[in-house]
């Protein structure tokens, strides 16, 4: 490994926390509720929480610990964008993207509202993201994405490279766009913990380590499985993100998509001073490979993305978590970028699975009946949009007619992923044009053109 990487440990910096709350003990015997929530990241856990609100008797079962997923092992950018950024919305759903704007806001204000309201300490920071030009060609998108923003109403500022120098110091910068509005960076993992705890405190049952093996039809019910009990429930949601699906379907929308992160140790005043940063933002690259990094609460640099790694046959297993050679280009892009750090060690590196899903944001559907529905499919921008997906499968899977079970964006699917061998071949032939397109001044090649035409793509 790099010097840079020699001391580092492969631990989820988030999770490696002494504010990791003990663990809830598995179901064990047979049990029986009204609703259950699979999965205990963001979206079961929100289910959990706004079902237990409204006063539902709802159990949550989580394979591992809530907050093990992606949920406790991103970057923590919580956004307010519900279709993975402006343009994404636009492109898929021109007519609807004003108010899903809004909902988007109202979201992003939501989750503030409860943070505040259930006092989780998610170390929440309101500074905006600003999308940085590496790149020539990457300054005119971003003049362009400042229109576009400002024609919708977001609140958005160019910078140009003095000024985007100004705010960050790095010889790589060209421009950058800041938007201002519905942006924060949490602690996910706090975040999670925070929820769990808020869940518990609402009255729904929460159990870990209850792996759900199997889901079917009992009766006008749902039968749940776990090793070691198993629940009779009227409904269920299934928050189960990039892990093996309980239902077909998601399997043919959804990818699951390794990305890469390292955080460093803490900075040194004299680091400090010589970065700028004194805003805090979050900042990310705007090319089609793109690290995303931040400050941490304790000053380190959390750094992460650039290459997405998927597996033959949705591959998913702890043992792809290390993956030497994704974690040496992290750590030398990151040496290119902060020229001032020279020396700085990294103290923790991990991977995360990422549900990527054709058309880059959260998509829904239901199973058995109508008994079941999923939020799945965030492409690597759920933070905030979580909490949306975990409102869209409630109202679903109690079958209401709501102003958001008639979104256009909840009611289409995605493209499918073809079946393997042709989904590892199609998602490798996209990686290599999407790296070739950002070296060629972002002129996109035959493949990604048919790709844009038919409406797909691959991100993270
Ligand atoms: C490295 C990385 C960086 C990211 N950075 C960002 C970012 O900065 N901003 C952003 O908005 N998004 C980011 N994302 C995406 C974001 O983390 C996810 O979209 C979001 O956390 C999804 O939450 P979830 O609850 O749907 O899934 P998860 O958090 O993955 O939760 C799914 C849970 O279901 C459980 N589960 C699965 N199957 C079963 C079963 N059969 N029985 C019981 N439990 C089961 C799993 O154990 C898991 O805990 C990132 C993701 C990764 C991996």
């Amino acid at each position: 490994m790099v010097g840079a990487l020699a001391d580092s440990q492969r631990k989820v910096f988030w999770l490696d926390s002494p504010a990791a709350p003990e663990p809830l003990p598995p179901l064990a015997g047979a049990a029986r509720c009204e609703l259950a929530v699979v999965g205990g990241g963001f979206t079961g856990l929100w289910a959990a929480l706004l079902a237990a609100e409204a006063d539902e008797d709802v159990v949550l079962l989580e394979g591992d610990r809530c907050g093990w997923g992606a949920s406790g092992r991103n970057g923590g950018f919580l956004e307010g964008s519900l279709t993975h950024g402006l343009e994404n919305g636009i492109a898929r759903w021109p007519g609807e993207i004003d108010r899903l704007l809004a909902l988007g806001r109202e979201n992003f204000a939501a989750i503030r509202a409860t943070i505040e309201r259930r006092r989780i300490d998610a170390a929440w920071e309101e500074n905006g993201l600003i999308d940085v030009a590496t790149r020539g060609h990457e300054v005119a998108w971003l003049e362009e994405a400042a229109d576009a923003a400002r024609a919708h109403g977001e609140d958005v500022m160019l910078l140009d490279r003095d000024a985007m120098r100004a705010e960050v110091r790095s010889p790589t910068y060209l421009g950058g766009l800041w938007h201002r509005g519905s942006s924060a960076t949490v602690d996910p993992a706090r975040l999670a913990w925070g929820l769990r705890r808020a869940a518990l405190e609402a009255g729904a049952r929460v159990f870990e380590h209850s792996r759900v093996r199997r889901l079917r039809r009992d009766g006008p019910g749902v039968r749940l499985d776990t090793d070691r009990g198993h629940f009779h429930a009227d409904r269920a949601v299934l928050a189960t993100n990039a892990y093996p699906p309980l239902v077909r379907s998601i399997r043919r929308y959804v990818i699951p998509v390794y990305d890469y992160v390292l955080v460093t140790e803490p900075l040194t005043d004299a680091q400090r001073t010589a970065l700028g940063w004194e805003r805090r933002q979050g900042l990310a690259d705007s090319g089609n490979r793109f690290h995303y990094y931040r400050l941490t609460p304790d000053d380190r640099i959390l750094w992460g993305g650039y290459e997405a790694l998927y597996h033959f046959h949705n591959g998913v297993d702890p043992r792809l978590e290390e993956h030497a050679p994704t974690f040496e280009l992290l750590a030398r892009n990151f040496a290119t970028t902060f020229l001032q750090l020279e020396g700085i060690s990294f103290t923790h590196r991990w991977a995360g699975v990422i549900d990527t899903c054709s058309r880059f944001c959260v998509t829904f559907g239901r199973a058995l009946g109508g008994r079941v529905a999923y939020a799945v499919g965030y492409t690597g921008l759920g933070v905030g949009a979580s909490r949306f997906g975990a409102r869209v499968a409630l109202d679903l899977v109690h079958d209401r007619d709501t102003e958001l079970t008639r979104l256009e964006l909840v009611r289409s699917r995605p493209l499918p992923f073809p079946p393997e061998p042709l989904r590892y071949a199609a998602v490798q032939a996209t990686r290599r044009a999407l790296a070739r397109a950002d070296e060629r001044g972002g002129r996109r090649g035959p493949w990604l053109q048919v790709l844009d035409r038919i409406g797909a793509g691959f991100d993270s």
